[in-house]
């Protein structure tokens, strides 16, 4: 019989492909993946973050059962439909915003910030949008429009796109740790033109761009800055969102409150589900404007509901915060004694691990990382890497990965660590695989 890896490679296409090693799924149970061999592997990256309660939970199982035996249509676009408004209203209960608030839904991070960027600049008749460099807003037009990602370089930008260095404590810009200088940039733009930029998206960790954690305050000074400007602040927390960094929302941590929040990818816990939750006057700005058939599907807002109650039920805010320490404990731990390891960083169960050739250059290991992350699959692992020099580890396990399944993923980390600096991992694995 034809391995299954195989048949993908011939009938799926390589556009929606991102592929670090020659994984090939047939099932899922909490934390771990299993091949079709029956190999099965410790999902630390928990497929980019979607599976927040892991594979095969019991209540999004029960969840998505029930919305599908008697589903309430299929969308909210010409009708109500209970799981939708119960979501929303969810939604709007847990966001601390003071104003007048409503909710959007997608099916993606990709479509959730396409649509606010074009309600923004419609509803404030104001063109222009600010976003860093190394942001990743989403792989449409729209949303690559205004994402400043490398791997989407020859991507049209927005007009009137302003892109700002990210704060990076690891590669501070103008050697200035704090961000001060790129808060200096930001209001030097704002003052020349005031009345051009609609909002400012942010993503309180930067995760495609590297898993970078920004220096303390920095957001919440970012935040102030913009509304002298009467500039919006849109918080991308598609991946680092609903629980993940200890908090339920990641900005909690920066002490302030975005005006508009989008989250994806865990909500639907492996569902397509995406939300946006905004002022009225924005979200509300027109009709029929932003809409896609299946927005709003039931089945994928049943599962929200159930994603939500059992990060509340199970506690898992509190829980991400403390499998968080444990896993960059024993980072740090390996990080004494491989120095190809530069940082470990992170907030909750969002981890990162930059590799690097040598301490005092800090020249990205581009190489031995897409070495380490094939040797670690091999060993049982699944780890994937991001940045915009392909040299940094992320890891976004499901919350409810145990903490057993932690320190497996460590041995098997440390040992690929050896293997990759030992040299026993050759070049020919990476023929196949480009990654990013
Ligand atoms: N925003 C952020 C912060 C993301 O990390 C991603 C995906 N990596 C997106 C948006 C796009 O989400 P999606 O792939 O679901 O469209």
């Amino acid at each position: 019989m034809t391995p299954l890896y195989d048949r993908d490679q011939a009938a799926i296409a390589n556009l929606q492909k991102l592929r670090f090693f020659p994984l090939a799924v047939t099932g899922g149970r909490g934390a771990k993946l299993t091949e079709e061999n029956g190999h099965e592997l410790i999902d630390l990256s928990g497929a980019w973050g979607a599976a927040s309660l892991g594979y095969g939970h019991p209540a999004l199982v029960e969840a998505i059962s029930r919305a599908a035996a008697n589903p309430a249509g299929a969308s909210v676009l010409s009708a109500a439909n209970g799981p939708a408004t119960a979501l929303a209203e969810k939604l709007l209960a847990a966001f601390p915003g003071a104003g007048d608030n409503k909710v959007w839904f997608g099916h993606s991070g990709s479509d959730a910030n396409e649509a606010v960027f074009r309600a923004v600049t419609k509803a404030t008749g104001r063109s222009g949008v600010i976003a860093f460099v190394g942001a990743y807003h989403g792989c449409t037009m729209g949303s690559m429009a205004f994402s400043g990602h490398s791997v989407q370089a020859g991507a049209a930008k927005a007009d009137g796109l302003l892109l700002l260095p990210y704060p990076d404590p690891y590669r501070p810009y103008r050697e200035d740790p704090t961000g001060g200088a790129i808060l200096t940039e930001l209001r030097q733009h704002l003052e020349l033109a005031p009345e051009q930029f609609a909002a400012a998206f942010i993503e309180p960790i930067q995760s495609d761009g590297g898993l970078i954690v920004p220096p303390a305050g920095f957001f919440r000074a970012f935040a102030e800055i913009c509304r002298e400007y009467g500039v919006l602040v849109v918080c991308d927390e598609v991946k680092v969102g609903l629980g993940r960094s200890g908090r339920l929302h990641c900005f909690e941590h920066d002490d302030f409150v975005p005006d508009i929040l989008t989250i994806g990818k865990g909500l639907g816990g492996g569902l397509p589900l995406s939300a946006a939750i905004g002022p009225a006057k924005v979200l509300d700005c027109a009709n029929a404007f932003a809409m896609q058939t299946l927005h709003g599907n039931p089945i994928s807002a049943a599962a929200g509901l159930a994603v939500l109650e059992t990060i509340e039920r199970e506690g898992l805010a509190q829980e991400a915060e403390r499998k968080g320490q444990r896993l960059r404990q024993g980072l740090q731990r390996l990080a004494e004694r491989h120095p190809l390891i530069g940082d470990v960083r992170g907030r909750g169960l969002a981890c990162g691990l930059e590799l690097i050739t040598d301490r005092q250059s800090r020249t990205p290991a581009s190489r031995e990382t897409a070495k380490l992350v094939y040797r670690a699959y091999e060993l049982g692992l699944v780890v994937y890497y991001v940045g915009m020099n392909s040299n940094v580890l992320e890891m976004t396990p499901p919350l409810t990965i145990t903490d057993q399944d932690i320190d497996a993923a460590l041995e098997i980390l440390e040992q690929a660590f050896d293997d990759v600096t030992a040299g026993r991992v050759s070049d020919t694995v990476l023929a196949d695989f480009a990654g990013w």
